[in-house]
């Protein structure tokens, strides 16, 4: 018997399935620029912005949305979001409504990246741990500088000092948060300062005062748990309040990123695929993964042990719906909802979402360059780019990508086919995933595939270096008069695509 294909189908919305419809176009794209290929949509960042802003609104709350760079090098993106010119101005927009975006720079490069986009100063904020030159910049410019450490304060304070720069908006990274009960563990971060050293981080705040000026407080937890966020900005609540009895006034909290991204069409068939690897790992069906690898789960003695190192490639509440979520839960010792504190306090929120703000953002398209038998008849199919390309096994995620033929008339018949999908490079390991793909149909030489939503981290978080295989070009494309154009990446300015032609020309219509 034949089992029936086990698809990880990704979620497409409009945009982006429209893009990966136009097959003659993507063709001649890769004929022209190589394989692979890195696709960007500028203008779904705005949606993006836009349906986080719609969050911000139900709960009555103000602040700026800080996009975190470093999920995606693309000069496009960055520059169609400097672009932003804030919420629109719909009636219904009210008095809530914010500001234009902002960008989280964790780098020197980063950070010259945005000023070279036109994202003024005050809309950028300087985060992770700095290089000297790196705090010069931000201070000398006048970003927002998230404090890392206790240390990173005194070397601020004493650049400013030195070389006679103005103040500097100044916010602590805190970490360390401690539950009210025994039910929520935070995990300890190497960020930031422990909430448990407030006091001597405030009293060395008072001292430089004449170099910083404390704008707010920040946090960043890289986990999915929102009890566990719940934790941390209630904590920041009650920092504010300190904060404000010793005659500081903070105005934001920080609350970073970590929204998420669903990335599967159907929770079924994640179901279905993770029970079926289960299975595998036990043995009780063929396998499901290159050498029976178990994605952190094994078989010992016919009991399944280890944990599921995946990213939870569907997700149910993710991106703006989470921080609907988490805004809408209990505080967890003073018992209200937290958009609710927030609001009396009159305090903003600022969020620095990285792979949420780019869902659907991308896409990395790969040439098939050979479709063979392997050792034990399996059946292979090698592309043109290797496993950093689209690193979706170091980050975890699972999808299926989408074939693109490359003739009309397709070589195979419409039978599905499991096959593994191998890289470029010489190594036993570069496979572009370690599981067993199923497709409606083999693919042949010269046809696309398609991995979908790889803007987040997937992209180019990991790409480049060995065995001078080129780094993926990247391509900016975008709807304009109901047709799809092009620039290479750092040739796009967002001139025509946004502004009076919007309307028309985000592919909405
Ligand atoms: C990486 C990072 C983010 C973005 O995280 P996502 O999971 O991509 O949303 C935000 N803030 C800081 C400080 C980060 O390091």
């Amino acid at each position: 018997m034949r089992p029936s294909p086990l698809y990880l189908e990704p979620r497409l919305e409009p945009r982006l399935r429209s893009l990966l419809e136009t097959t003659d176009f993507l063709h001649t794209l890769v004929d022209a620029l190589g394989s692979p290929l890195n696709l960007l949509l500028p203008d779904q960042i705005a949606d993006n912005l836009a349906r986080f802003r719609a969050v911000y609104r139900k709960h009555h709350l103000t602040g700026r949305i800080y996009y975190a760079h470093k999920a995606n090098r693309s000069s496009a993106l960055v520059r169609r979001l400097a672009a932003d010119a804030g919420p629109d101005t719909a009636p219904d927009a009210g008095t809530v409504a914010g500001t234009a975006a902002g960008l989280d720079a964790a780098s020197l490069g980063e950070l010259q990246h945005a000023l070279g986009a036109g994202l003024t100063p005050e809309r950028i904020m300087a985060t992770g741990p700095k290089s000297r030159e790196f705090l010069w910049l931000a201070a000398r410019t006048g970003a927002t500088v998230h404090l890392d450490s206790r240390t990173e304060l005194d070397d601020l304070a004493d650049l400013v000092r030195k070389h006679a720069l103005p103040r500097v908006p100044v916010m602590p990274r805190l970490s360390g948060f401690r539950s009210p009960g025994v039910t929520v563990l935070t995990r300890p971060s190497r960020f930031g300062s422990p909430v448990g050293e407030l006091d001597d981080l405030l009293d060395a705040l008072e001292r430089h005062r004449d170099a910083v000026e404390l704008t707010g407080v920040a946090y960043h937890l890289d986990t999915t748990g929102v009890a566990e966020k719940a934790v941390a900005l209630e904590a920041c609540i009650r920092v504010m309040d300190d904060c404000h009895r010793r005659g500081l006034h903070p105005r934001t909290i920080d609350i970073g990123g970590g929204f998420g991204v669903n990335y599967l069409a159907d929770a079924a068939q994640w179901e279905r695929y993770t029970t079926a690897l289960t299975e595998a790992v036990l043995g009780r069906r063929p396998a499901l993964t290159w050498q029976g690898h178990g994605y952190g789960l094994r078989n010992e003695s016919g009991t399944l042990r280890g944990a599921l190192g995946l990213y939870p490639a569907h997700r149910a509440i993710a991106a703006e719906a989470y921080l609907d979520e988490l805004l809408s839960q209990r505080a967890p010792t003073l018992g209200r909802p937290l958009a609710t504190l927030l609001l009396e306090n009159m305090y903003d929120l600022a969020v620095e979402p990285g792979r949420a703000l780019v869902d659907q953002c991308g896409a990395t398209l790969a040439r098939v360059l050979e479709v063979r038998r392997g050792p034990a008849g399996e059946r292979m199919v090698r592309l043109e780019m290797n496993a950093r390309d689209a690193a979706l096994e170091d980050h975890g995620v699972l999808m299926d990508p989408v074939l693109i033929p490359r003739s009309a008339a397709p070589a195979a018949p419409d039978q599905p086919v499991g096959v593994h999908l191998l890289g470029n490079l010489c190594l036993e390991a570069d496979l572009i995933t370690r599981r067993l793909v199923h497709l409606p149909r083999l693919p042949a030489p010269g046809d696309l595939l398609a991995f979908a939503n790889t803007a987040g981290y997937l992209m180019d978080f990991n790409a480049g270096g060995p065995i001078l295989q080129p780094v993926a070009r990247k391509v900016a494309a975008y709807r304009q008069d109901g047709a799809w154009h092009w620039r290479l990446d750092e040739q796009y300015w967002p001139l025509d695509t946004t502004g009076a032609t919007t309307q028309q020309g985000d592919g909405r219509e």
